[in-house]
């Protein structure tokens, strides 16, 4: 039974009845079992508080709370504390009832679960950069009192976002941009898979909403023929299994249409070119009398001796499990279709842990804490909040940098296996091992030869440091490190000292921007932070002031090639201006998508720089302080970053085809360099009548050849058109849109 908006009050009851007792059954069904009575209790209360409130949707808000419980029990396999928990999350949000309430009728613990939701139920990121931060410290220090509000917050955002379609476009932007920049990696970190899988595909669907459906259209078509190959490829390793009396599952398993997408961008390739879209997923029930792993191994063996695997693509994580918890044995091995096929190997138990996280065999009892990675990974979390970044926006991506990024393992000098993230130096080894060991670090010995303390670890490599307790720490170490906790730590020692260098680089570079009569602002910020490669605002003045950049660039390359450049006209359009006031207030109405068309008057818009979107793509509008529109490509990294930061600023836009006016595009066409073919491409492009060429670039290399074309166009349409008419001679063999930057 599902909420239709015609349902009687007796049909609604049923329903909330229903979905109560189908979420009472799963906790039935769960290893915990005995509290049912507190956990009813907690529903009629909930269900009592929320009366007469409903959701956008229109639905009886007490589904929210029961959904959510529903996914803390059957998705991350919680018990009854955080069932009732979340039953009661939203209680002291959005009624009188307050957490004293809460107390007095579920005991403290609950009370407290319930308090860190309601402290962080506001949104990770607020309108000013100093709430963010604040609220992400809040977010962080409630995750580190007790890690079952951050699941619990979770699963309500995975509600939420699986009910995104009742909300508005713009808020559903700002909701999809959070779920990406925080909640999908921290359901990556602590191993809860398939939930960040789910919300990737969700904030893909709603941000690409085309592109989403025509990979899901071409899933769904090519479903008989993969299932075929499976079949196929699985059928041996099943007969195997079965003579040698092991239970077990063998699933198949499809790529997801986010990560497929992913793969689609990062490496410019069509669809039809992702050849690991499928996986082999063997569940096994391990027989007495071996281990785990040893079952594992065994396996492996049964898979390469049918099919031969790829030397380089083993993946261990068996003997050493992933930080986040996951324990499998990946082999990649060719099948007999030509395709190198991916299985992977878990015990039931293993399976258990990736499926719902580590976080479901914690132990949550105080005084029995074993110090599992989790445990380590929310000491690393405490440590940290002692000693935050002044900056909010540092704040947040060191944050993220370390808390979400990819680990490397190391050894000790005895042969002890550390986890740190990717990228750590040697000095940043230090700190991680005792603030003391880093601030009196003098050098280190990597696999036994004496390295610079900026050396960057490897996987595998063998760390001793060396210190002296005459070493002070320099300011330079700065930018040696790399890790949330040895540059927090360092940035407080020096806070005066970098204070004093910012201030100078800000005054350096704006006397140079003074010479362009220009200033520093949301303009030219994000110029001179892409020329200079820097992510934040604190580090370009930081290198300026230390002397470290040439701030002779400013003019001579970063502002001379905007004003040179065709791609960086802001289109005003002010034709047929009629109209005008009364379009001029829906223009800042949130709430509506806005429509551009040629006949668009009343905006003044301005083409992202970093993505160079056209009409028929997916796209969003980030509101600028004058009150111009810049029109990003949904996809696009730089909007992605706007989203999370200033979310509110967010317009839905909606760009369709164009008649009149033509937007720039850059495609890039790879083929074999036969007799005549560079003729056929002109031959075809001059034969387009709605694609104008600016540019044509031709280089050949070793019977290759490599064209970029600078085109302009109307819509995408014009683009998808005329690669379908180039890929149609014999020797092209890849016509692909590609940002045009990177050809400049
Ligand atoms: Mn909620």
């Amino acid at each position: 039974m599902e909420y239709h908006t015609q349902m009687t009050v007796e049909e609604e009851e049923l329903l909330i009845e229903s979905k109560f007792q189908e979420m009472l059954q799963a906790y039935k069904n769960s290893p915990h079992r005995q509290k049912i009575d507190i956990i009813t209790k907690a529903y009629n209360f909930a269900k009592k508080a929320h009366h007469g409130v409903r959701r956008r949707s229109g639905e009886p808000y007490i589904l929210h709370p029961i959904a959510v419980a529903n996914i803390v029990v059957s998705e991350i396999g919680l018990g009854s504390t955080s069932i009732c928990s979340a039953l009661l999350h939203d209680v002291v949000e959005d009624t009188d009832y307050t957490v004293e309430d809460i107390e007095n009728l579920f005991g403290s613990k609950i009370a407290s679960i319930v308090d860190g939701l309601t402290k962080i139920s506001g949104g990770v990121f607020g309108a000013q950069a100093s709430m963010q931060a604040e609220n992400f410290r809040k977010l962080l220090l409630t995750m580190s009192e007790d890690i079952r509000v951050i699941l619990i917050k979770i699963a309500d955002r995975l509600h939420n976002m699986r009910t995104l379609s009742s909300m508005l476009p713009a808020k559903q932007l700002k909701i999809t941009g959070e779920t990406q920049y925080i909640y999908a990696p921290l359901a990556q970190r602590l191993g809860l898979f398939g939930i960040k899988t789910e919300l990737e595909d969700l904030c893909f669907k709603y941000e690409q909403p085309e592109a989403y459906a025509s990979i899901e259209k071409k899933i769904n078509d090519m479903q008989p023929h993969l299932q075929s190959i499976f079949d196929e490829f699985s059928k041996p390793i099943a007969n195997k299994l079965h003579e040698m009396g092991y239970d077990f599952d063998l699933l198949m398993r499809i790529k997801s249409p986010a990560s497929i997408w992913r793969k689609m961008q990062r490496k410019h390739i069509p669809f039809e070119e992702v050849f690991d879209l499928l996986a082999a997923r063997i569940i096994f029930t391990p027989k007495e009398g071996l281990s785990e792993k040893e079952q594992c191994w065994i396996i492996y063996s049964v898979i390469t001796n049918l099919y031969k695997p790829h030397p380089e693509r083993l993946r261990d994580w068996v003997t050493t499990p992933k930080a986040n918890g996951y324990e499998a044995l990946h082999v990649t091995v060719m099948g007999n279709s030509g395709n190198w096929e991916e299985v992977q190997i878990r015990s039931r138990r293993m399976n258990e842990i990736a499926e719902k996280g580590l976080a479901a065999h914690w132990k949550y009892k105080t005084g029995e804490s074993e110090d599992s990675e989790l445990d380590k990974w929310l000491k690393t979390i405490k440590e940290l909040l002692e000693h935050p970044e002044p900056n909010a926006i540092d704040f947040i991506d060191t944050f993220k940098l370390n808390l979400f990024g990819v680990e490397i393992f190391v050894f000790t000098p005895k042969g002890d296996i550390r986890t740190i993230p990717q990228g750590a130096t040697a000095l940043d080894f230090g700190f991680y091992l005792h603030s003391d060991i880093g601030l009196h670090c003098i050098g280190a010995k990597v696999n036994h030869k004496l390295v610079p303390l900026s050396y960057v670890l490897k996987s595998g490599d063998q760390i001793e440091l060396l210190t002296s307790k005459k070493q002070e720490p320099q300011p330079e170490w700065i930018d040696i490190v790399t890790t949330a906790k040895a540059r927090s730590r360092l940035r407080s020692i020096f806070k005066k000292e970098i204070r004093g260098i910012t201030k100078n680089g800000e005054m350096l570079i704006d006397k140079e921007l003074k010479k362009l009569n220009l200033t520093r602002n949301s303009e030219t910020m994000p110029e001179l932070l892409s020329h200079y490669k820097f992510a934040h605002a604190d580090d370009l003045y930081y290198a300026a002031g230390r002397g470290s950049l040439n701030l002779d660039e400013i003019h001579n390359v970063v502002f001379k090639k905007k004003s040179q450049s065709r791609w960086m006209k802001i289109w005003k359009l002010q034709f047929g201006s009629q109209k005008k006031d009364k379009q001029d207030k829906s223009k800042f109405d949130k709430s509506k998508t806005i429509q551009l068309t040629d006949s668009t008057t009343n905006i003044e818009y301005r083409i992202a720089d970093c993505c160079r979107p056209i009409p028929g793509d997916d796209v969003l509008g980030i509101m600028e302080e004058n009150g111009s529109i810049t029109i990003h490509k949904s996809e696009c990294n730089v909007a992605l970053k706007l989203k999370s930061s200033s979310g509110n600023k967010i317009r839905s836009v909606e760009w369709t085809t164009h008649k009149v006016l033509s937007f720039p595009a850059v495609l890039e066409i790879k083929g074999i360099d036969e007799v005549g073919v560079l003729k056929e491409i002109a031959r075809i492009i001059s034969e387009d009548y709605s694609i104008n060429i600016s540019k044509i670039n031709i280089e050949t290399k070793d019977g290759i050849f490599t064209g970029i074309l600078r085109i302009y166009v109307y819509s995408a349409d014009d683009i998808n058109n005329l690669c379908m008419n180039l890929l149609k001679i014999n020797a092209v063999k890849s016509v692909n849109r590609v940002n045009s930057e990177e050809y400049e």
